[in-house]
Formats: C-alpha cells, structure tokens, sequence
C-alpha cells in the first residue's frame, strides 16, 4: 500500500469541483442543487422529426459552467455524474431498442490538446447507465473547423461539410446509431455527422444532448 497514498487521503479532504469548498460527495449540495434547476422536465419534448433531441438540460449557470470546467479546464472526471443523470433520464423516458451510441468526435489535434473527447467521456457514462453499447470509433472527424460559436447558421453548415467521415471498420447494428453530445446549439454538428453517417447506409435514430441553448 502507497503509505503518502492513505495519509494524504486522510489529510486532504475532497472537494467540490465547480466551487472548490469541502464536499463528502462529488458535487457539493449547493452544486448539485444547482445543476438540477437546469435540468429539463420533459427531456425528450423534441423527440421529434428527422432528427429528434433529447436533452438533459438547459446550457445556461452551472450546467454552462460546469461544461466549461470539463471542456477547458482539465476536469475530465466531471463527465461520469453528468454522463449518469443523462442516462437516468434516458432510461426513465425512452423506450428505444439497443442503438449503439456514438459520441461526437474531436479532430484528432484538438483531442491531443485536450487529452480527451469530453462527448466520448460522457457517452461511457451514459452507457455504464443504459448498458447500451458504445461505439466510440465509428465516426472521425477528418477536418479541423473553426470553432462553430464564433459563426453565423449558414456559415455553421458551410464549416462542417464534409468535417467527419465513418470509420470502415464501425459494423451497424439493425437498431441503428445514437449519436451523443454535449452541448447542442443549431443542430449544425449533429446534422453534419447525422448525413455523414446515412450516407454510408447507417440509420441515425436521433441526438443525445447532456445540455441545449434555447429551444427550436
Ligand atoms: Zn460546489
């Protein structure tokens, strides 16, 4: 047994990550509360049309801030809570045969930058979860693209043509494909990956989203 190991866990108490105070639990109380104010009631009110959404909640206060400390401040372990609660919320509220989840990936540049794909983070949670299978590799993004929030709708589209391909070796199953996000804005991301994927004859069954800005 690592002796400095065992004294420092005696000694450090730990702590909230989005508030830094004392926390028994991952998220302090006050956090937690917070975070669960931006959850949706009704998380699948837009499981509709060509590409319906579920999300978890709204992107805005602590569901934002808590994106950004997992995005960019190197706090990957944030993604295994909201990975959960998103894939409590799926369970209780959908009823959709076993699709393979394929999280949203990042050009490879940005993943080495970041040292992970927050979306594929938050799909292995969800899928801890649901005990759907995760198919983390089916889709590549081929293409670095401007960050999407800098531009306008059209502009979005244009940027991500042709931004993903399919990975030869993903085998579809028969329920077809889910894909997973974190933050779902214009839907341009998702569409762009969605008819990458149809392309290759894979049916898309809709968009897993732990947070969304404003509804359509
Ligand atoms: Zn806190």
């Amino acid at each position: 047994m690592n002796l400095w190991k065992s004294l420092s866990s005696l000694l450090i108490a730990p702590t909230c990550p989005l508030c830094d105070r004392p926390s028994p639990r991952f998220f302090c109380r006050d956090c937690d509360r917070q975070l669960h104010a931006c959850q949706f009631d009704r998380p699948a009110a837009d499981w509709q049309g060509d590409l319906p959404i579920f999300a978890w909640g709204k992107y805005e206060g602590t569901l934002k801030r808590s994106i950004a400390a997992l995005k960019y401040n190197g706090q990957p372990q944030i993604a295994q809570p909201l990975g959960l609660w998103l894939g409590e919320a799926w369970q209780q509220t959908m009823q959709i045969p076993a699709c393979a989840i394929v999280p949203i990936p990042l050009h490879a540049a940005k993943q080495k930058q970041r040292g992970y794909n927050q979306a594929t983070l938050l799909a292995e949670s969800f899928c801890q979860a649901t005990r759907l299978p995760l198919a983390s590799d089916a889709l590549w993004r081929i293409r670095s693209t401007e960050a999407q929030f800098k531009l306008g709708a059209i502009d979005r589209a244009q940027n991500l043509a042709n931004a993903f391909a399919v990975n030869s070796a993903f085998r579809q199953r028969s329920a077809g494909v889910l894909l997973l996000d974190d933050i779902y804005t214009t839907g341009a991301t998702v569409n762009a990956a969605a008819s990458c994927l149809q392309q290759q004859g894979i049916r898309v069954r809709g968009v897993i989203a732990l947070s969304r800005t404003a509804k359509r």
